[in-house]
């Protein structure tokens, strides 16, 4: 399908992400399911946006079978949403920082409410609906907080579009998490 997905599993993945965290290494994940391939073979520059992805992982069991038929099996599924889950305890024990980004402002603040009862440690850099004026402002703001998490919840591709606007040169862990912050807040 033209995607690169990483081979990892959802353990192997962590294992590199906390290692990443410690290395303050600047990453970039797409957690990509069906809609997101789909809309890659149709729109050419989000295509060229996913290929600066550090890793792309298989969000959904359609892409797990769709690469097993093509001979080129993954091992498992990866979704955006464990991959958050999970990088926020490691963010918790590690003391390492996260912002977020987009949501609706009553959703992110619910979201963040929820998140801080979950993980009571976790530092959080700041935060910003997703519902801006300027993204190069917020993109300013983010470099000079210096987090080491990046969680962008604004739906693709405007979420994979920030990331690869403004993650260079920061030493981040950036990663596009759909509708997750709407989930958390319930
Ligand atoms: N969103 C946002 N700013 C925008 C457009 C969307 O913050 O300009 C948020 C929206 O409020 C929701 C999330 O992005 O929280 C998108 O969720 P959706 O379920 O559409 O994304 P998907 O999981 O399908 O990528």
């Amino acid at each position: 399908m033209g995607i690169q997905f990483s081979q990892l599993t959802n353990q192997q993945l962590i294992k590199q992400l906390t290692l990443d965290l410690e290395q303050q290494q600047c990453r970039f994940i797409v957690t990509a399911n069906p809609e997101i391939v789909l809309y890659a073979r149709k729109h050419f520059e989000y295509a060229t946006i996913l290929k600066q992805a550090d890793l792309i992982t298989a969000d959904g069991i359609g892409i797990v079978i769709g690469a097993k038929l093509l001979g080129q099996p993954l091992p498992e599924r990866v979704t955006g949403f464990d991959t958050l889950q999970q990088l926020l305890k490691v963010a918790e024990k590690k003391q390492k920082s996260v912002y977020f980004l987009g949501a609706r402002a009553t959703v992110l603040n619910t979201a963040l409410k929820n998140i801080q009862r979950q993980y009571p440690k976790l530092i959080i850099a700041g935060y910003h609906d997703g519902y801006y004026q300027s993204a190069a402002e917020i993109g300013q703001t983010i470099k000079q907080l210096q987090p080491d998490i990046v969680l962008v919840a604004l739906g693709f591709p405007k979420q994979e579009t920030f990331i690869s606007q403004y993650a260079a040169g920061t030493h981040a862990i950036w990663m596009g998490v759909g509708g997750s912050f709407d989930v958390i807040a319930g």
